[in-house]
């Protein structure tokens, strides 16, 4: 109840407090981003946690008692929050009727067939939905790979829940069945009116410059000290082939080049994954891509509200939108450093490994029998948050948060970071998630794991040597 009640009270002073912090401070953000910042970090902060003792609950405390586990759901996290948005901002795109004098003749035709569709009898339109079900769900036990025994229960799990969602398209209203079908059949004219309908090219160039920022620091602050000169060069090398997709593809804004596309013989190189989704990836050796060749993906669908805004203080960015993509990056220093030597790989990870099985899940009170194949998502969390810190801190602004001003922009980075985490589980989803561990490590795991190791973080908030948050033994990454 005392959360509740600090929540409560944090929006009622949200205003009253920024006015206070005018007069005290002129360098407080007033635009309306940051007063939805601020009331997010407000409604998921518990202030009578020290974050020098559970940096997770003390940023993510309040999480759970705004954020209630949907029905048929074993927990809901901050991104989730994140993806709904972007699936309410997905919808509908082809019923604005100016679309039928678009620049693009792909546009105009995509858009007529879409009101044909919207007037269409219900059974054509129907089986036309079921055709394209059963060849994703078909597609989807494809990609079952049981090879890997670790991530198959993730793998499942997550192939259940997109089955649940499609069969459950079965059912929708018209227009949100003529969507489904339009944005399976074309992608690129989705992604293209969701640019232009939400104006996100001009936060998109700031993300990239974002990103830049951080690979420069990665580029040209990796210590010789802590990797050998055969790895730095290879680290060199790497981040200079490697193909960055941050965003969207350019092409995409271009008319013709969208018409050519949908003609045929388009050469344009297919990204990753589609731009609208919550998710960042580093792959190498695909289908397009030589062996030698690397691609790293951050598009615009991790980029938007809650982790990039240009109209938000940098720390909040940095700890968001930053740490994702130094988390990518990272996994390309991972890879370049193990081509050269195995070795100095392997020991950060056993380093991760042996701290991540010693944290106690406080909701359960378990903690990870086995954390090895976790470990390396945990080394690219923790170089992402000393490079991402590390290259905001050479061009921070000293703005603030209204209602927040109490706290540094160097405590806010941490805490714009600790956000992404915030999640309300049963605890029969933590137990698994701890029992059989694939891929990346648990929320809370991610966000202890990373300030544990931070020197940085122990600085901002002062935290004793002898604190939780703040061990003696540290595991130094690059
Ligand atoms: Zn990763």
């Amino acid at each position: 109840m005392k959360l509740l009640h600090i929540n409560f009270l944090s929006f009622f002073l949200l205003d009253f407090a920024s006015s206070l912090d005018y007069l005290v401070n002129s360098r407080i953000c007033s635009s309306h981003e940051c007063k939805l910042t601020s009331k997010r970090i407000l409604e998921n902060l518990d202030s009578s946690v020290d974050p020098c003792d559970d940096f997770y609950l003390f940023s993510c405390g309040g999480f759970k008692f705004n954020n209630k586990i949907p029905e048929k759901n074993d927990m809901i996290e901050s991104l989730d929050l994140v993806v709904k948005e972007l699936n309410m901002k997905s919808k509908g795109l082809l019923m604005d009727d100016t679309l039928l004098s678009h620049g693009s003749k792909t546009v105009r035709k995509v858009k007529e067939m879409y009101d044909d569709c919207m007037n269409d009898d219900d059974i054509h339109v129907y089986s036309v939905v079921e055709e394209i079900l059963v060849e994703k769900l078909l597609k989807l036990n494809d990609q079952l790979n049981t090879n890997n025994i670790s991530s198959t229960f993730k793998q499942i799990q997550g192939i259940q829940l997109e089955a649940t969602r499609l069969r459950g398209l079965l059912h929708l209203k018209k227009e949100d069945q003529c969507d489904f079908i339009f944005e399976d059949k074309f992608p690129y004219v989705f992604d293209r009116l969701f640019i232009d309908k939400y104006s996100v090219v001009e936060d998109v160039d700031a993300a990239r410059h974002l990103f830049d920022s951080i690979k420069t620091t990665i580029e040209q602050d990796t210590e010789i000290d802590w990797v050998s000169q055969k790895s730095l060069n290879s680290i060199q090398k790497g981040l200079r082939r490697t193909r960055y997709n941050i965003g969207f593809p350019d092409w995409i804004l271009e008319d013709d080049q969208l018409d050519r596309e949908y003609r045929g013989g388009s050469k344009h190189k297919e990204w990753g994954m589609n731009i609208r989704q919550v998710n960042a990836e580093f792959r190498w050796g695909f289908k397009g891509i030589k062996a030698d060749k690397q691609e790293i993906t951050v598009p615009v669908g991790i980029l938007s509200r809650h982790m990039f805004n240009s109209n938000v203080p940098s720390h909040v960015n940095y700890g968001a939108a930053g740490f994702v993509s130094g988390h990518e990056l990272s996994h390309g220093v991972q890879f370049w450093i193990k081509r050269v030597e195995k070795d100095t790989v392997h020991e950060k990870e056993m380093c991760i490994q042996g701290q991540l099985e010693e944290v106690v899940e406080p909701q359960t009170g378990l903690s990870y029998l086995n954390a090895r194949l976790v470990s390396a998502e945990a080394v690219a969390d923790v170089a992402a948050i000393n490079a991402s810190f590390n290259s905001w801190m050479k061009t921070r602004d000293h703005e603030s948060l209204p209602g927040l001003s109490a706290f540094t922009p160097e405590q806010l980075f941490f805490i714009s970071f600790a956000n992404i985490w915030c999640f309300n589980a049963k605890d029969d989803r933590i137990r698994k998630e701890l029992s059989t561990p694939s891929d990346h490590p648990f929320n809370y795991h991610r966000v202890i794991i990373s300030v544990i190791n931070s020197p940085d973080f122990s600085n901002a908030f002062h935290c004793k040597p002898t604190s939780k948050m703040n061990p003696l033994q540290k595991c130094i990454v690059w």
